[in-house]
């Protein structure tokens, strides 16, 4: 048996992964819709995302 070390990346509600949007910089939570793309999801949603942070 090999132990997971998952460390930051541990939900706390069910096991649903999260992460951090790149616009609001708030935590968010894996959503269904997202499920095959997960990996290149940055924003919480569509209004973060096209509000996104254009570097100075
Ligand atoms: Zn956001």
């Amino acid at each position: 048996m090999v132990r997971h070390v998952n460390r930051g990346a541990v939900a706390r509600k069910g096991d649903l992964p999260t992460k951090v949007c790149v616009t609001c910089q708030r935590p968010f939570t894996w959503r269904r819709k997202w499920e095959r793309v997960w990996e290149e999801v940055k924003y919480c949603s569509d209004k973060c995302r096209s509000n996104k942070i254009t570097p100075v």
